[in-house]
C-alpha cells in the first residue's frame, strides 16, 4: 500500500539522486513515470518506503548528439520520443515500439528508462495480493512455489519491456551512474535471466542516458503479440535489425526472463537464425496465450520481418 508516511525525495542532479539512493539503499525506488513502481505498490509486490523522484532532473530529459551516438535521456516520455527529428529519421522503430507500450494515457507518463527497468511479469505475478493469496502465492514475490510450473527453483517471469528488444537489436548502450562513477555498458548486460531477480545492476545505479549508434543505417522490423491492441503487456515481442554492413540481430522479448538475442550476417539463411531464436526462448505457460502458440508465432513474426526488410 502507498501510505502518507512514505518518504518522498526530489533531487536536482543525477549525482544527488545517487547519493540519496546510497543513503536509503535496499529500501527505495527511483520514481520516473511511476506506471510500474506505483502499480507494484498497489499490487503488494513492492513495499519500499522511500521514493526518489527523478522528474526534477532536467538533464535526464534531454536528447542530444554526442560524437557518433544519439544520447537519449531516460526521462523522455514514451509519447515524446517522436518529437525528436533524429529519432524519427534514424530510429523510427523505437517510436513504433514505444507506441506498442500500454495505452496512450500511460505513455504520456511512462519514460524510456522506466520501460527498460519495468519489472518482469507473468499472468500469475501480475495480480492483486488477494488473488495471489487465493492460489497459493507466487515464487517471485510472496511464495515458495511457482504457480505456473509448480517448481521451487526457477521463475520464468517474462521480460516486459517492449522497447528493450528494439534498442538491443540496434546495439544500444547505457550510461550508468553509481557512487563509484559513470560507466557505459551494453543494454543487454543489465538483464540476468533470473525471473525473481531480473536486473544485473547495483540497486542504487541510475541510468543517465541511452546511447544509440548513428550512421549504421539500420533497417528494423518490430512486432508485438498481445490479446488487446489497446492495452496489454506483450505475449511476444520481436525485433529484427540489419545494418548497412549486413550485420543481423534478432531480439525476442516476453518469452523468457531476459531478452533472447541471436546474431548473424545477411548471408546467413533466415530459417537457421529463426530456429536458433526459437530454441533459446524458455517459454512456459504463464501468459494468456498458450506456450505452443507463442512458440509458433516467433517463427511467423520473424519470417514476416525478414520479408519486410527484404522489400526495403
Ligand atoms: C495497464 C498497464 C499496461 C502496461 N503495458 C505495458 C506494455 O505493453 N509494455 C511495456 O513495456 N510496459 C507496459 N507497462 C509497464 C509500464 O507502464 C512501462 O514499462 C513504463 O515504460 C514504465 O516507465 P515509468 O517511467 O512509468 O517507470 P517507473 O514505474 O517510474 O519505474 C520503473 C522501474 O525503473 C526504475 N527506474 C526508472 N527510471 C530509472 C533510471 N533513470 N535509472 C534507474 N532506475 C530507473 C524504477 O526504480 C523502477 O524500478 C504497463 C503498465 C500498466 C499499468
Amino acid at each position: 500500500m502507498i501510505t502518507a508516511e512514505r518518504l518522498f525525495l526530489k533531487p536536482r542532479t543525477a549525482a544527488e539522486a545517487v547519493a540519496m539512493a546510497c543513503e536509503h539503499a535496499d529500501d527505495f525506488r527511483y520514481l520516473a513515470g511511476g506506471t510500474d513502481v506505483l502499480v507494484n505498490s498497489f499490487q503488494g509486490t513492492d513495499g519500499t518506503s522511500c521514493l526518489i523522484d527523478l522528474t526534477g532532473i532536467a538533464a535526464l530529459k534531454e536528447v542530444t548528439t554526442k560524437g557518433d551516438h544519439l544520447r537519449i535521456g531516460p526521462m523522455v516520455r514514451l509519447s515524446a520520443l517522436e518529437e525528436h527529428a533524429v529519432i524519427r529519421e534514424s530510429f523510427p522503430s523505437l517510436i513504433e515500439a514505444a507506441h506498442a507500450v500500454a495505452s496512450p494515457i500511460i505513455r504520456r507518463s511512462a519514460t524510456l528508462g522506466g520501460n527498460l527497468l519495468c519489472e518482469n511479469r507473468c499472468s500469475f505475478y501480475n495480480q492483486s495480493e488477494w488473488w495471489r493469496d487465493a492460489v497459493g502465492n507466487c515464487l517471485k514475490c510472496d511464495g515458495d512455489v511457482c504457480i505456473a510450473t509448480g517448481g521451487r527453483k526457477a521463475c520464468f517471469s517474462k521480460l516486459a519491456s517492449d522497447t528493450a528488444p528494439v534498442l538491443i537489436a540496434m546495439e544500444a548502450q547505457l550510461e550508468v551512474v553509481t557512487a563509484e562513477g559513470t560507466r557505459i555498458i551494453p543494454l543487454e548486460s543489465i538483464y540476468t535471466g533470473d525471473g525473481v531477480d531480473p536486473r544485473n545492476l547495483p540497486p542504487t545505479a541510475l541510468i543517465q542516458a541511452i546511447l544509440l549508434p548513428l550512421g549504421r543505417e539500420f533497417r528494423v522490423a518490430f512486432r508485438k503479440l498481445r490479446p488487446r491492441e489497446a492495452v496489454d503487456f506483450s505475449s511476444l515481442t520481436t525485433a529484427l535489425a540489419i545494418d548497412a554492413a549486413g550485420k543481423v540481430r534478432i531480439v525476442l522479448g516476453a518469452v523468457d526472463p531476459e531478452p533472447v538475442i541471436v546474431d548473424g550476417l545477411s548471408a546467413d539463411a533466415p530459417a537457421d537464425l529463426i530456429k536458433k531464436a526459437v530454441k533459446h526462448a524458455r517459454i512456459i505457460d504463464n501468459d494468456p496465450y498458450p506456450r505452443l502458440y507463442r512458440k509458433e508465432m516467433i517463427t511467423v513474426f520473424l519470417e514476416r520481418s525478414f520479408e519486410e526488410l527484404e522489400k526495403h
